[in-house]
């Protein structure tokens, strides 16, 4: 029952819908279209959607702890320093037996998608893809742009966006998808001072937990900027995992607080879709 020997593919996503013509990080879009043929071909292919924290339940289940059968509860508690504690699903939907449904079915393939900023977008175009397709993902949301627009992109020249409202995430949170931290203000954590990277690590968790009444478990660094004391930031303010924007796949010797996704721009066709998880999946 080695699940990450079959290894776990990451997405990352920023938008949805058809990018506008004047934009000026047309990548960060991805049409609806696309969004939802992709879904659909990794259903097809067998792929078990889950969100990040339960990867990580995956994970810890798999190395941390005596292995799960199907008919256990799904909390296990393990001693193992380098394994976290049980995780506290976000919702109700959290809890589904989806690491019975994975022991049960040993062929199961994993992913997850995850979406970086927190774009109004993804309530108002992707959830409904996601509903349908009955899968799942995990938002990074900038903690003080709630309700608010995408500034640090308007400071790069970038269009005007909407970011997620306060009752759609939380619409979102009852609709099984998990909300990750994305700092307070998006900035690039190596170049500014410690303390005022820790002030952005830190309590954009505790803004998010207040706001959504949730744990906030996983982080993504903005710009996938990163170094050895960042990390260090992230773990000391409790968060199970950070994601970065590396190109990768989760595996047995994943640094939790490095972990590698698949991107996906709007230029990405279908057969490029295609080939990505490929790459991925036999060359990472
Ligand atoms: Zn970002």
């Amino acid at each position: 029952m080695n699940y990450f020997k079959r290894k776990f593919i990451i997405l990352l996503y920023h938008k949805i819908g058809d990018y506008p013509e004047n934009a000026k990080f047309p990548g960060l879009y991805v049409s609806e279209k696309n969004f939802d043929k992709q879904i659909k071909y990794l259903k097809n292919k067998g792929y078990v959607f889950l969100t990040l924290s339960e990867m990580k339940q995956l994970y810890d289940n798999e190395y941390c702890s005596e292995p799960i059968n199907a008919n256990s509860d799904l909390g296990t508690q393990n001693d193992n320093e380098y394994c976290s504690k049980p995780i506290n699903a976000n919702s109700d939907l959290g809890a589904q037996n989806f690491a019975a449904d994975a022991v049960k079915n040993e062929k199961k393939k994993f992913v997850s998608i995850t979406f970086d900023d927190g774009s109004r977008s993804i309530y108002t175009k992707g959830l409904e893809i996601i509903k349908k397709n009955n899968v799942n993902a995990t938002v990074f949301m900038v903690s003080d742009l709630i309700g608010g627009v995408n500034v640090w992109d308007i400071k790069n020249g970038e269009l005007k966006d909407e970011m997620l409202k306060q009752d759609e995430l939380l619409e979102m949170i009852k609709a099984g998808i998990e909300i990750g931290a994305h700092t307070r203000t998006h900035p690039h954590l190596t170049m500014i001072p410690e303390e005022n990277a820790n002030k952005e690590i830190a309590d954009s968790k505790k803004i998010l937990e207040e706001q959504l009444n949730i744990n906030i478990n996983f982080f993504a660094y903005p710009y996938g900027d990163y170094n050895e004391s960042v990390k260090k930031l992230v773990e000391k303010a409790g968060f199970e995992g950070a994601v970065i924007t590396k190109t990768g796949i989760v595996k047995r010797d994943a640094d939790f607080f490095a972990l590698r996704r698949v991107a996906i721009r709007h230029n990405t066709d279908f057969f490029k879709f295609k080939r990505k998880i490929f790459k991925v999946k036999y060359f990472y």
